[in-house]
């Protein structure tokens, strides 16, 4: 089975247009959360289920627990559930992202029980065989040495990243760390598991062939509703942001660019400012293509291999962070990458986008929106994203009208809201030896 850590999340913001989606909600009283959109055009059904933990809420020193225990939850009684899966033609994946743990299936809609009832075993415990452990930490391992250790991007990803909240020692690794993973035991994952796997902490989402609402009802409340709530502490969400610049250098054998990233705070927080959340995913959409003033000016003024561009980390902590990241591969000169960056920065301050560019995206969204619909593992994989940054239904709903009345001044207002203040972390990437554990 494959698996994948969710960079997408990190990296793309992506809008739908046409029609609003018919999403409809109940809560059992334990406090699972149920979010069911009706698409009967095949028989087939998503079920995907969503904590709310994920590597933030990894402990001290012990990166890289929620993504491990991802890993031993899907192989929890895996090879009768992957026979079943198998006999009827059904996929199942699972991924870990800052802030959440997500399993998911797709079948053939009359299927739809035996998932609820392997869902809720995994939600109520997991065994953990010794040997099966030590297998997985193998396989975690190479997984970290694949996507991170032996791959320029990937490393310098985790590098930029690591340090966007304030979380010592080390920075935030999905994956973890490779001492750290190393030391993990099961009981570790246990702890996790026995904090974070609670009903109240997660919602599933089921997208497709779900005309009998009535049995949806009656299928969570018998495999899922005998299940206690818990008590949930988030204290990683309400650390404080760092009260001075921090800034961070690496040094890598495996990077083969120098890279910088600047961290801003922004200073509104996007579950109380939909609209303008918005307004900053979609100026940052248009900033970040190909042609966009900024990266133009990146070739033409200075160097044809440089690239610069703009992520949102929206909802990981009680606040929210946007990154500028720009590198160059034809130079090892960091103070240059800086130059250029600050040049670029303050040139968006003054020009901003312009309105030509930000109607050509929202064009292209549309477009891509309207392939992406008839899919029912990509609408799945959208709105759990949303779900997973604390979008309410209706906002969720309202995405595609907010979208299309954002205008290029309001674009530009929060734009010039955000980084007219100084940033907050600076790292800095420099192709060499460096040693990425804490
Ligand atoms: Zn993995």
């Amino acid at each position: 089975m494959k698996r994948f850590l969710l960079f997408a999340l990190l990296i793309s913001s992506v809008f739908h247009s046409n029609a609003r989606y018919d999403l409809s909600e109940f809560k059992l009283k334990n406090g699972l959360r149920v979010v069911c959109l009706k698409k009967n055009t095949v028989p087939i059904v998503s079920f995907l289920i969503l904590y709310n933990c994920g590597s933030v809420h990894d402990a001290i020193s012990k990166s890289g627990v929620a993504h491990y225990l991802e890993h031993m939850a899907f192989e929890f009684n895996h090879g009768e559930f992957s026979t079943f899966l198998e006999s009827v033609g059904a996929e199942t994946n699972a991924y870990t992202s800052l802030r959440s743990i997500c399993f998911y299936e797709i079948v053939p809609s009359e299927h739809i029980e035996t998932v609820f009832e392997h869902e809720s075993n995994r939600m109520r415990a997991i065994d953990i065989d010794e040997n099966v452990f030590l297998a997985e930490k193998g396989a975690i391992l190479e997984e970290r040495n694949m996507r991170y250790d032996s791959s320029p991007e990937g490393a310098a990803y985790e590098a930029l990243t690591a340090n966007a909240f304030n979380r010592s020692p080390g920075g935030i690794s999905t994956i973890g760390w490779r001492s750290e993973i190393e030391a993990l035991q099961p009981q570790d994952l246990q702890d996790f598991h026995s904090i974070w796997f609670a009903p109240n902490n997660a919602t599933i989402l089921i997208i497709g062939d779900v005309s009998d609402m009535a049995k949806i009802k009656s299928l969570a409340e018998k495999y899922f509703g005998n299940l206690e709530a818990k008590q949930l502490h988030r204290k990683p969400e309400e650390s404080g942001r760092p009260s001075c610049l921090k800034e961070v250098i690496y040094t890598s054998p495996k990077v083969s660019a120098v890279s910088v990233a600047y961290t801003y705070y922004v200073p509104f927080v996007h579950k109380e400012n939909f609209r303008k959340s918005l307004t900053l995913k979609l100026a940052f959409y248009v900033l970040n293509q190909p042609d966009s003033f900024i990266k133009k000016l990146l070739e033409h003024n200075w160097k044809k291999a440089a690239s610069i561009n703009f992520f949102y980390l929206e909802g990981y902590y009680s606040y929210d962070v946007v990154e500028v990241c720009i590198s160059d591969s034809s130079t090892n000169n960091i103070a240059d990458a800086e130059k250029i960056l600050a040049q670029a920065m303050k040139r968006l301050l003054i020009v901003g986008i312009e309105k030509n560019s930000l109607d050509i995206v929202k064009k292209q969204n549309e477009l891509m929106m309207a392939y992406k619909k008839d899919d029912i593992g990509e609408i799945s994989e959208y709105i759990a994203r949303l779900l997973s940054s604390g979008y309410q239904l209706k906002e969720i709903q309202s995405i595609d009208e907010i979208f299309q009345s954002i205008t290029v001044a309001e674009c530009n207002a929060v734009l010039r809201e955000v980084f007219s203040k100084s940033p907050v972390t600076i790292s800095r990437i420099i192709p060499k030896e460096y040693d990425r554990d804490p």
